[in-house]
């Protein structure tokens, strides 16, 4: 077989596994001998506290990666395959592997944060200066950028009308997997100074968290587990996502963020169950859907990343310090006196999981409730979810906080008791996560200060001691929010 290269390095970031990866398979066409890099990256490790759930899965992650490199280029016969793994500053590091390995080209996987664009825009100047090419792929969506767009043109700001015209848009092609296995022996055994394992927790500067106790299965066996287990539940997705006691939904959303499992298998399976008439696969399909619409949003409104997607939004004038901070503080720590919040803040703070209907609940009720900028809630969840994706994040937060495309109106504000009593009418996830109410009665678990106080003396709560009493009033601060967002109610857009 022709090839265009001698050698090519894949450099795997938030995509960890082999099976239909669009970099590696485009690297084996092309190369006579393909090495395989992740880089933890300094500019981004630097940043984060010394402790950080997504850093032990992502090592965990690429020790699975390493095998199943090794595994692929058994069978042809090749040794001493696996991950180049460095702890540098990817800029830096990048280029200088391409130089040792004397490489013609790098092959990566497109990363559409405005960050990884910068960096990536550093990597590909350093690696032409010294005559390499940098070729990168889309892989982590099914669409990306502007290939869906309107008839006029531009990129869709709706959802309903830019899923109709993506699901218009699929099929086979667009879905199919890319046959990496058939090109593994162009797999290339590493040089020995390369050959270290990849690197423990302690050597790239980071403690352990409580990551290892809540067994979240990690690489791309776990990302196949979690999907084998889902898919026993998935035609009842529809009944159940919206229950935070109930496992409904897949749980994979860590696996899609750092690509242990192939967006492009997930999609061929829901459309395919979809088109059996499954309404649960339905239903998750227009989840992975709104993952990309919310990319594109990314890809063509950069703005988003640090203003409100709609200008107008940026004029509201927030809680005022230091009331502000106080209330921040006691979202952050689940201490608002409202049990379904806090139960929800307990549950983010102590797995890094919050469920989708408690995102949308809490993120409403610091905005809307305690009238917190978005952009604060925003960075909370930024370090606390594993799942942390900076395009779905903030089209979650725009969401709730009504600047966003497509987003909640601006007037509709949940009301965290009846959020609590619909999605947890027995009260399962607030007892788990806030056991000092477990003794409450189903009605008084949703509203304690409502309770009698032999009620709560029976409970064993103390309001205002062992349990907080509300932070603020719900019909005052609806009140309060309605006022706060007068400026968009004159815009086109409001
Ligand atoms: P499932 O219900 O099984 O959904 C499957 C997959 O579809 C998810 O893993 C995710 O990749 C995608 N998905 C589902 N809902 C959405 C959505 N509304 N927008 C975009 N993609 C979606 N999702 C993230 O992946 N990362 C985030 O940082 C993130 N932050 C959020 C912040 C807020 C305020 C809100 C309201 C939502 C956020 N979401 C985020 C979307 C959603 O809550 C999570 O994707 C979902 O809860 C992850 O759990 P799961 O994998 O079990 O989801």
């Amino acid at each position: 077989m022709n090839r265009k290269y001698s050698h090519g390095l894949v450099w795997f970031r938030r995509d960890l596994r082999v099976d239909d990866h669009a970099a590696l398979y485009h690297a084996l066409k092309a190369c006579r001998q393909v090495f395989c890099v992740f880089v933890f990256d300094r500019d981004i490790l630097d940043a984060l506290p010394r402790a950080d759930r997504r850093v032990e899965f992502i090592r965990e992650s690429l020790v699975d990666l390493d095998r199943q490199l090794a595994e692929l280029a058994r069978p042809h016969g090749r040794s001493n395959v696996g991950l180049i793994v460095q702890h540098a500053r990817a800029t830096e590091a990048l280029p200088a592997l391409a130089r040792a390995l004397s490489v013609d080209a790098v092959f990566t996987n497109h990363d559409d944060e405005p960050q990884s664009q910068a960096r990536d825009a550093v990597v590909a100047k350093a690696l032409a200066a010294d005559g390499k090419a940098f070729h990168s792929f889309k892989d982590h969506v099914v669409f990306e950028r502007e290939e869906i767009m309107t008839l006029g043109g531009k990129p869709y700001s709706v959802f309903t009308p830019y899923q109709n015209a993506w699901l218009r848009k699929v099929d086979d092609f667009y879905l199919k997997a890319y046959p990496v296995q058939r090109y593994a022996p162009a797999l290339a055994a590493r040089p020995t100074a390369c050959r270290m394992a990849v690197p423990a927790l302690v050597d790239i500067g980071f403690a352990q968290t409580n990551f290892a106790k809540l067994r979240i299965p990690t690489g791309s066996h776990g990302g196949m587990q979690l999907l084998d287990d889902f898919m026993t539940r998935i035609d009842q997705y529809h009944a159940t996502r919206d229950f935070p006691a109930v496992r409904g939904p897949s749980y994979l959303g860590v696996h899609l963020r750092f690509g242990t499992v192939s967006i492009r298998r997930l999609a061929a399976a829901a459309l395919q169950l979809r088109d059996q008439g499954n309404p649960g696969a339905s239903v998750w399909l227009s989840e992975l859907i709104w993952r990309d619409f919310y990319a594109q949003i990314l890809s063509n409104f950069p703005h988003v990343a640090e203003r409100s997607f709609k200008p107008a939004y940026d004029a509201i004038a927030w809680e005022q310090e230091p009331r502000a901070s106080t209330l921040f503080q006691a979202w952050c720590k689940g201490r608002t006196g409202y049990p379904l919040i806090d139960a929800a803040m307990a549950q983010i703070n102590q797995t890094g999981y919050m469920h989708n209907r408690l995102r949308m609940v809490t993120a409403s009720f610091l905005v809307k409730d305690l009238g917190i900028d978005w952009r604060r809630g925003e960075k909370y969840f930024a370090e606390q979810l594993n799942d942390f994706d900076l395009s779905a994040n903030n089209g979650g937060w725009q969401w709730a906080s009504s600047s966003g495309c497509d987003a909640q109106p601006y007037f509709r504000i949940f009301n965290p008791v009846s959020q609590s009593e619909k999605f947890d009418a027995d009260g399962k996830f607030i007892r788990k996560y806030l056991p000092q109410l477990a003794g409450l009665s189903g009605a008084s678990l949703h509203s304690p200060w409502l309770a009698t106080p032999l009620e709560l003396a029976g409970a064993g709560v103390r309001l205002g001691d062992n349990y907080p009493l509300p932070i603020v009033r719900h019909d005052e601060a609806r009140a309060l929010t309605l006022q706060r967002y007068a400026p968009v109610r004159k815009s086109p857009a409001g």
